[in-house]
């Protein structure tokens, strides 16, 4: 269902997406959104625990990826450059266009590709226009302005059939 908007699995954080899991769904490219995903919004720079993520990605071999709609402003451009990773900004999602071109940088593929994020209309959609495994987790600090309590609001069904649908196939 390539329009669908219940993300494939749903995590509390990324540190939950471990490389030990996407190897058993057979991913070998992450991408990820940056805001709200791996770091609260304009987060000038990467934490500790984000940078011992990405390294435990390269030790297992895993290709990474920030995808983002963001215009290569300064901030994304040294967030990236601090972490060593490769960022594909522009990425126009829910436009699959930033995923492929993303996976052409990398040399990967779509069936060996997953799309990190935190927005179901953007991140989601985008990861099912692609068809890209689609992972999306609860937003980093949560939702704090009326816009983002709102946007909570709607994603919630959709958020709710995805665990539903996890309990179902027992994925937690
Ligand atoms: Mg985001």
């Amino acid at each position: 269902m390539p329009f669908s908007l219940v993300p494939d699995l749903l995590f509390d954080d990324y540190a939950a997406v471990t490389p030990a899991l996407l190897r058993e769904l057979g991913v070998t490219l992450l991408l990820s959104d940056l805001d709200f995903t791996l770091a609260a919004k304009a987060t000038r720079h990467p934490d500790r625990a984000l940078k011992d993520y990405i390294a435990a990605l390269r030790d297992a071999g895993i290709g990474f990826m920030i995808v983002s709609n963001n215009r290569s402003g300064k901030r994304v451009t040294e967030f990236c450059a601090e972490l060593s990773v490769p960022y594909q900004g522009r990425a126009g999602k829910p436009s699959p266009r930033g995923i492929f071109a993303a996976i052409g940088r990398a040399g990967g593929t779509a069936a060996h590709t997953a799309m990190l994020g935190d927005k179901l209309l953007t991140d989601c959609l985008a990861a099912k226009r692609a068809g890209v495994l689609a992972l999306t987790v609860e937003p980093v600090g949560g939702a704090a302005t009326a816009w983002q309590k709102v946007l909570h609001a709607l994603q919630a069904p959709f958020k709710s059939a995805c665990r539903r649908r996890m309990q179902k196939n027992g994925k937690k």
